[in-house]
């Protein structure tokens, strides 16, 4: 059976460990660079990505990190798990830019952290994924639990859209700076995107391990059949034989 880890420094680490318990998958906790050898897939969590890149420092985790990731083995980021995966994060909040942090990248987008405001603009809402009932068959909506959640404001031609979202009416109104202050710009769409998939790498700024949905994780865990990496090494053991 698949090894799934999940990233353990900080954040809802216990709850994914719990949610892939209830399906019946024994999670790996991870927490150092050689565990990654040792696993099929990966779970990044959400959390506090600034602490947790300091964290993934200390632990020296960001090389053997990129290397999982360019490896081709499913990898799932959930909120600060999803700012960890993009190639490029930004966040400007009441007019004040701060953050600056080191990223995983391998996600081709740009993702806005806090981009819905502070904890208090907290939420829960529905959300439509026609992915998830493709292969389940059924509802197409989930609750997504946004906790002072990112977005995703762009994305590479490689991304795949899986759901969007109405950008609440109370959003505090902050503007949105791309490098040195050089470009800047109000984010006028209504709408913002919140979960992707570019080829192994799934992310979403919400939390359904927050939630008693499974099929985020089984949608995840059915990547590991399809990876490249899989697939690589299926068509080694066939040309060998
Ligand atoms: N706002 C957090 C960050 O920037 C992410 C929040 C979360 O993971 N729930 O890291």
């Amino acid at each position: 059976m698949a090894v799934v880890g999940v990233l353990a420094l900080q954040g809802s680490y216990n709850e994914h460990m719990a949610a892939l318990r209830r399906i019946g998958v024994k999670g790996v906790e991870v927490r150092k660079p050689e565990q990654l050898l040792g696993i099929d897939s990966l779970i990044i969590p959400g959390g506090e990505s600034t602490t947790m890149a300091k964290l993934a420092n200390y632990h020296n985790l960001f090389p053997a990190l990129r290397e999982f990731v360019g490896g081709g083995k499913p990898v799932w980021g959930t909120c600060a798990g999803l700012i960890f995966l993009a190639n490029k994060a930004v966040v400007l909040l009441s007019g004040q830019k701060t953050g600056g942090q080191e990223l995983v990248g391998g996600l081709d987008c740009t993702v806005h952290r806090n981009f819905f405001g502070s904890q208090l603009q907290s939420f829960e809402t529905e959300l439509s994924v026609p992915k998830l009932s493709e292969k389940e068959g059924g509802n197409d909506t989930c609750r997504g639990v946004f906790i002072r959640a990112p977005a995703i404001l762009e994305v590479g031609p490689d991304v795949e859209i899986l759901a969007d979202c109405p950008v609440p009416v109370d959003r505090p109104s902050i503007t949105i700076s791309f490098g040195e202050g050089t470009e800047e710009e109000e984010y006028s769409k209504d709408r913002v995107i919140v979960a992707v998939r570019q080829g192994n790498i799934l992310a979403t700024a919400f939390h359904p391990e927050l939630t008693s949905d499974s099929r985020w994780h089984r949608f995840f865990l059915d990547m590991d059949k399809e990876s490249p990496a899989k697939a690589f090494s299926a068509l080694s053991l066939s040309s060998s034989s």
